[in-house]
């Protein structure tokens, strides 16, 4: 069956990498979590004692930086040959993660891998700038929003999970700050490319958001194979 390239951009907390996390699964796709590559290299920097306002010493870093992202089932982070799937989602990390990914040598490096892992198709993406930058001849890109309080109560979730308790107020300042940041930037700001389907997932239950990312994928391959690419779905 032909395979495509799927492109999912938005805010944090909107609910895209869970999506694209289940959508890779359900279609026998690589997952690719941008995210995580920049995460990476932020924890580098702050683990190396380098102020991450230094433009010239990250990205010095960056260069002798070595990221791979390995799905077995689960996707894990190996930075330099160490597995940094957890330490990348520490609230150190997640507060500098704008800045060392706002240098435009820093994207320019981790986008360069990413069209390199993308090209092989069968692949779905997530991240800021997928649609925009990196593929913007994916076959099929999405833009996934949700409301600010419906974000921050998944965030503050996904922050308890891990041991971490922080007031709602406080957790809607840091996505605020956090969308600010990465929407105002020169280097490739997060956008929802012109020709990317707008999902709002604030009322939706993660199988819901699946399925549709799901029927989308499925008129892209039936409108090029007809019935035998429909029935290979369906089979899946
Ligand atoms: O997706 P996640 O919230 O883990 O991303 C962490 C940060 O990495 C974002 O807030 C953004 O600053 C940066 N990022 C980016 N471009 C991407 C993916 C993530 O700038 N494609």
């Amino acid at each position: 069956m032909r395979k495509i390239l799927i492109a999912i951009d938005g805010p944090a907390g909107s609910g895209k990498s869970t999506t694209a996390k289940l959508v890779a699964r359900r279609l026998g796709y690589v997952y690719i979590d941008t995210g995580a590559m920049y995460r990476a290299v932020t924890l580098k920097v702050l683990s190396c004692g380098i102020d991450a306002a230094d433009e010239t010493a990250v990205v010095e870093l960056t260069k002798a930086t070595k990221i791979s992202l390995v799905d077995g089932g689960e996707l894990r982070v190996i930075l330099d040959g160490a597995d940094v799937t957890d330490a990348i989602r520490s609230e150190d990390v997640t507060r500098n993660v704008s800045l060392v990914s706002s240098y435009a040598t820093v994207r320019e490096l981790m986008v360069a891998r990413q069209r390199e892992i993308g090209s092989a198709k069968g692949c779905v993406m997530d991240g800021r700038d997928i649609g925009t930058v990196v593929f913007p001849e994916a076959e099929l890109k999405f833009y996934i929003v949700a409301d600010i309080m419906e974000r921050a109560r998944r965030r503050q979730e996904e922050l308890s999970d891990n041991g971490v308790e922080l007031p709602i107020h406080q957790v809607v300042k840091d996505l605020k700050e956090r969308d600010r940041k990465d929407s105002t930037r020169s280097s490739s700001p997060l956008r929802k490319a012109d020709d990317a389907i707008e999902l709002d997932t604030t009322k939706l239950t993660i199988e819901e958001q699946v399925e549709i990312v799901l029927n989308y994928v499925q008129d892209i391959i039936v409108g090029s194979e007809g019935s035998v690419g429909k029935e290979e779905m369906q089979r899946k």
